[in-house]
């Protein structure tokens, strides 16, 4: 089906690209897939397939929400007509509307597990409430040091189980741009990596994928998103002979201006690709820009970096 468009529509479309891509309902379990399918012949399969396990808790809860959403329909409203982010992570975080999401997820969680596992499952169940909110603050506010590693793939999942129900339950958000290009528009928190979609109206664009609620927003390419410069941005890839030169599915932009980078998935290259999962298996990438300086400031909340 084609619509015509007038020539004013034209022009709009062409230089208005759509500001949103929501993720589906559905995001948690294909994620999970992805997960699995990446761990055959990862060194850190067994780390990806726990984390595909926390992923299908994260879609149960999305499928059957312990708690609606947190905003007002007056708060959403000033919120979105002063330009700031209706689900701010900063301040939902602190009344603790997710703490319930967190305890729905030790109760679906299979808890036979034994070793470091069992005994993080052990402390977070014998936290109390104010505890689980300090570390939820904590992590989100990038304080990894005040949480115990073995705590964030669980914490971080309860957020973002709480978010991203909350960000599908916006009545059709119309969200603006926030004060920098790597801040989600809906929540406030950092982008995770980059996705330059292959698809439709968001064919060959890119969007940035919050480290929270998923929610993608447009930032033009080839442009860094932490100091918006554009010169002599590289783009690097884990050697792989599966992929042509230029082809690979994920690539770093490097920016040498502020020696910062952010791993970007091509779906032309790899339809299948999926931010979050695609990040954890390439540790190895973050490891080699690490060792060439390069900063990385993009949380992944199912991770303590180190
Ligand atoms: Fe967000
Ligand atoms: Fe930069």
């Amino acid at each position: 089906m084609s619509t015509i468009l007038e020539p004013g529509q034209i022009e709009a479309s062409a230089v208005m690209p759509p500001f949103l891509h929501l993720p589906p309902a559905n995001l948690f379990a294909l994620r999970a897939a992805r997960l699995e399918h990446l761990a055959e012949g990862n060194a850190l399969g067994d780390y990806l397939r726990l984390i595909a396990q926390l992923c299908r808790v994260q879609q149960q809860l999305v499928d059957n929400p312990p708690g609606g959403l947190p905003v007002a329909e007056e708060r959403q409203r000033l919120c979105i007509s002063h330009g700031l982010p209706p689900l701010a992570a900063d301040s939902l975080v602190r009344e603790g509307p997710w703490l319930v999401w967190l305890q729905a997820l030790l109760m679906h969680f299979d808890s036979e597990a034994s070793g470091a596992l069992g005994e993080a499952l052990q402390t977070l169940r014998d936290s109390d409430d104010s505890q689980r909110k300090g570390w939820g603050i904590a992590l989100l506010a990038g304080q990894y040091d005040a949480v115990p590693a073995a705590l964030v793939p669980f914490i971080g999942a309860a957020l973002q189980a709480a978010w991203s129900s909350w960000l599908l339950a916006l009545p059709a958000p119309e969200l603006k741009p926030a004060g920098s290009l790597a801040q989600c528009p809906a929540c406030g928190s950092p982008a995770m990596a980059g996705v330059v979609r292959n698809r439709g109206k968001h064919n060959g664009l890119r969007y940035l994928a919050c480290s929270l609620c998923a929610c993608e927003w447009h930032v033009v390419r080839v442009k860094c998103v932490y100091c918006e410069s554009s010169k002599d941005l590289r783009y690097t890839s884990l050697e792989d002979d599966r992929h042509a030169p230029g082809k690979a599915p994920l690539r770093a932009e490097c920016c040498p201006a502020c020696e910062s980078y952010l791993k970007q998935n091509y779906l032309e290259n790899d339809a299948a690709a999926e931010p979050l999962a695609d990040d954890l298996a390439s540790l190895a990438l973050d490891i080699r820009l690490d060792e060439e300086g390069f900063h990385r400031l993009a949380p992944n909340l199912m991770l303590a970096p180190g």
